[in-house]
């Protein structure tokens, strides 16, 4: 075989154990603080290996986990796909009914989940749904009260051997699984082969990506279940970082005790996380944030002000972007060297609040309406077409979805993103609308389109339009347009509205206003125009000054 072994996340767990097996995982639990070094973390990901063989299920299986941040979850990042098992992390703030079909859909075999998630997957059970999964375990070293028969994780490990004999696994395995919301229909499932997670870590490692190196402490704040935290856990496993984990759900506080207490150097998250951050400590909290080096923002469009704020702080923002179809990472935002010198501060921080440059190994085009790929001059926009090795080309048994988002030209297959982009003449891009019809509120997905089709299904309702609203906060929240049928009260009908969303939805799904108007405006074509929705309405209260102008989606 050329090249001698095929390329897998294998060696990296070998290199962190035999080369830095003093380097710590530190990681906040429900138990408190723990800390231990990658010598135990080899240790028991070999444990953790047994015990997944002794349950039965075979390598090739899908098995999931439904976890925060924390060293065992981090744990089954290598033992599953090192096993030749395949790692799906479940994300467990979607609606139960995402969650039955995600797991129905990846026919996952085993659960890991923890206690503080134990109640949400315990009411999204269901037997028909969770019908091939054979065992759940609970991340501790006890089992709350669920609807499922459980084990916990330490007794689960416990007696396997400390060592083990790990095979060697085909490069073209899959190795990690993520689902992504659809704009309509049901979450897409994307699969990471050993091949797409060995070259994203490889490239993300260096210094074009997200610079990671062994003198370096590394804390995703990113969750794990968002696209396996944008890599980082193999990334630092391969540079032979520490790790600290932030556990579950964590708070400014939290995350600021942990920067300081072990010296965190890079940390990464959607721009909420750093916004909690910096109020916290606006509000006279003293945070010594010195030992930090940088912080990865992403999953969103990181503002100017808040690289502005943290540059005040010596601290530099590295913006990122990228897409769950491509394990996530396509581009960082960094500056090119030699355009420190020709550029004024105002100039640079314009330049960094963009999406930025690919990292090597990632190939773009940007396509207009009429097909043609936009010149590089930062003005003329279109859609951003990718390609490269750590980006799917199919979806998981979606064939539909593959004939929509994926274009087959000469020379490969390029995902089709559905962000309009820009590109200068440096290469940086810049998105500046959104194809696709959801709306991202902290760095999750809302589906805008089954909103409104929850919405329309009351009797009362004859017409429901969800648009994203630029918030401070949380980027973006959704807000309901609704056209009453004739004679209805109103007031009634907004409260039986949010009512109805509610028992089904998630409470940071449902619209942060609904408005009642007489007609939802259409296109050409008779679908609803959300662009023209959101000029007409512009001027009302809750959207004036909010809605700038390139933020509206063009839907005609
Ligand atoms: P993730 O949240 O991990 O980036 P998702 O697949 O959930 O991955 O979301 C990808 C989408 O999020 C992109 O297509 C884009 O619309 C948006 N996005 C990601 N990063 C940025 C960013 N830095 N700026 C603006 N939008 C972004």
């Amino acid at each position: 075989m050329p090249g001698g072994t095929d390329q897998t996340l294998r060696p990296f767990l070998w290199r962190a154990e035999r080369m830095y097996p003093d380097t710590e995982i530190v990681s906040r639990t429900h138990e408190g603080v723990e800390r231990y070094t990658y010598e135990e973390y080899g240790d028991r990901t070999a444990q953790l290996a047994g015990a997944m063989d002794a349950t039965g299920v075979p390598e090739g299986e899908r098995v999931a986990t439904f976890c925060w941040n924390h060293h065992r979850h981090f744990e089954t990042y290598f033992a599953i796909p090192t096993t030749g098992r395949q790692l799906h992390t479940i994300n467990p703030l979607l609606p139960d009914e995402h969650i039955q079909y995600i797991v129905q859909n990846a026919d996952d075999r085993i659960i890991f989940l923890d206690p503080s998630l134990a109640e949400k997957l315990s009411g999204a059970y269901d037997e028909a749904a969770f019908e091939a999964v054979e065992q759940f375990v609970v991340m501790g070293s006890e089992v709350p009260d669920v609807r499922f028969d459980a084990v916990d994780y330490e007794s689960f490990i416990d007696g396997h051997d400390t060592s083990y004999d790990w095979p060697t696994v085909d490069e073209e395995t899959p190795a990690g699984m993520c689902y992504t919301s659809g704009t309509t229909g049901k979450p897409k499932g994307v699969e990471y082969t050993q091949k797409m997670l060995w070259s994203h870590t490889m490239a993300t490692m260096g210094p074009q990506g997200l610079d990671i190196s062994d003198d370096d402490v590394v804390m995703p704040v990113v969750p794990m279940f968002h696209v396996n935290a944008w890599g980082m856990p193999f990334t630092s496993t391969a540079a032979g970082a520490k790790h600290v984990y932030p556990g579950p759900s964590p708070d400014p506080a939290d995350i600021a005790g942990l920067i300081e207490d072990e010296e965190v150097t890079v940390t990464a998250g959607v721009p909420t996380v750093w916004l909690g951050l910096q109020e916290y400590i606006q509000a006279g909290n003293d945070v010594d944030l010195s030992s930090l080096e940088s912080v990865i923002i992403g999953g969103s469009a990181a503002p100017r002000a808040m690289i502005e704020w943290f540059d005040d702080r010596g601290v530099t923002v590295d913006h990122a972007w990228g897409m769950t179809e491509m394990s996530p990472i396509g581009s960082v935002s960094r500056l090119k060297s030699g355009l420190a010198e020709d550029l004024s501060y105002e100039e640079q921080v314009d330049k960094r609040a963009k999406q930025g440059l690919m990292v090597p190994g990632v190939e773009f085009k940007v396509i207009d309406d009429d097909g043609e790929e936009v010149p590089w001059n930062g003005e003329d926009f279109g859609e951003l077409h990718i390609r490269g090795p750590w980006i799917t080309t199919e979806y998981f048994k979606r064939p539909e979805a593959n004939e929509e988002d994926f274009e087959e030209s000469e020379g490969g297959r390029w995902l089709k993103t559905g962000d309009v982009v820009t590109v200068d003449e440096d290469g940086y891009i810049k998105i500046v609308d959104r194809a696709k019809d959801v709306i991202k509120s902290g760095g999750e997905w809302i589906s805008s389109v089954e909103l409104e089709n929850a919405i329309m299904a009351h009797d009362d309702v004859t017409e429901a339009a969800v648009v994203g609203v630029p918030h401070e906060r949380w980027q973006e929240r959704p807000v309901a347009f609704v056209v009453p049928a004739e004679g209805t009260d109103p007031g009634e009908l907004e409260a039986e509205v949010t009512e109805m969303l509610g028992e089904e939805y998630p409470k940071w799904w449902l619209p942060d206003d609904l408005v009642q108007i007489d007609e939802v405006p259409k296109t050409a074509t008779g679908k609803f125009s959300k662009k023209d929705l959101r000029e007409e309405y512009a001027d009302e209260a809750l959207l004036e000054g909010q809605v700038p102008e390139e933020a509206a989606p063009d839907d005609d």
